[in-house]
């Protein structure tokens, strides 16, 4: 068996496009133009390209893009007053500080002082609060994206067994609220969980969420099983030259596209859906603040 390849980067493209029309209609029926806000610390050249690559998408949907790039040295009240400023301003309705931040800043002072209504990447704790509950609001973009993912391939996810392997904030714990309301089993999996290979065997679907490179074999993984590989791991390619790289996934691409139903390639998988959803969030949270109903494709 070869697993049907999920084409991430097709279906963000797709979603851009339905982002494009929404923003559309929000100019011409509201005069609002949704504007996303990022914040970069440092000269990260990894982040600093995935920034990059926000500001561009984000301008080519329509949307404002407003982009803050300070020293690494910059002082943590420096920030903060920069993201009281954001906090306020009318045109902006998303606001992303790139993680992680130099030590000398406390992540959890910055993450609480972002206005939960404009926090697109659902790092507010009162934003985790409202998707545990079943409120509306900006969910993390990845989960977001690996749910718009599955919905696609399955439709209907009821009574789905699903393993999430890492308990992150930003991706395995939201991941798992999210497959819980819409009605899987869910198992959340991690450093200490026993004998992992067993525990993903029993998934319909397993989201690798861990940052350890081809950790997930595919003898681990049941027939037909839907594998979401969200992980992101650079490793030596000297097959492409003397110092060249290549990115691989959490799971072991080769062995589990044999057993799967379906999986995501590692890149051109996940990491799309995680910007298209940046500016689907945008949207969302453009909407609510103006006291509009959200774009329901948009939303999780
Ligand atoms: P974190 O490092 O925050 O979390 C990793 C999780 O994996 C932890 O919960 C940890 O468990 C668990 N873990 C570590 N080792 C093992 C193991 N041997 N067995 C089982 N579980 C283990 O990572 P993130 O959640 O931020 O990211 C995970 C991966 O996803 C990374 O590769 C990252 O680059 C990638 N990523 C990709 C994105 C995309 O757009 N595609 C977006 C965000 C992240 P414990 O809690 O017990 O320590």
């Amino acid at each position: 068996m070869t697993a049907t390849i999920i084409d991430g980067k097709a279906f963000a493209e797709t979603l851009r496009g339905r982002i494009s029309d929404h923003v559309a209609d929000l100019k011409r029926d509201h005069d609002i133009t949704p504007g996303l806000a990022v914040v970069i610390v440092g000269n990260d050249p990894a982040s600093e390209v995935y920034v990059r690559n926000k500001a561009r998408q984000t301008e080519e949907v329509g949307m404002n893009s407003f982009k803050y790039e300070l020293p690494a040295t910059v002082a943590e009240s420096e920030l903060l007053r920069l993201i009281m400023e954001l906090n306020i301003r009318k045109d902006v309705h998303g606001i992303l500080v790139q993680m992680p931040v130099p030590e000398h800043i406390d992540a959890v002072k910055i993450i609480n002082a972002i206005d939960p209504a404009k926090d697109v990447d659902m790092f507010h704790p009162q934003n985790a609060g409202k998707l545990m509950t079943g409120q509306l609001g900006p969910v993390s973009c990845t989960p977001l994206g690996c749910l718009m993912l599955l919905r696609d391939l399955h439709g209907d996810l009821s009574g789905m067994n699903a393993v999430v392997i890492g308990r992150s904030n930003l991706v395995g714990k939201p991941m798992a609220q999210l497959l819980l309301r819409d009605n899987c089993t869910v198992t959340m999996a991690h450093s200490r969980t026993r004998d992992l290979a067993e525990v993903v065997s029993r998934a319909d679907i397993v989201i690798a969420a861990v940052g350890r490179t081809q950790m997930v074999k595919g003898d681990w993984i049941k027939k037909g099983a839907t594998v979401i590989d969200v992980g992101i791991n650079r490793i030596p390619a000297p097959e492409r030259g003397e110092g060249k790289t290549r990115l691989v996934g959490d799971v072991d691409f080769s062995e589990a596209v044999e057993v799967a139903g379906a999986i995501t390639p590692v890149p051109g998988g996940v990491g799309p859906m995680t910007i298209a959803c940046l500016l689907a969030n945008t949207v969302t949270t453009a909407c609510l603040i103006n006291n509009l109903k959200p774009p329901s494709d948009l939303t999780a």
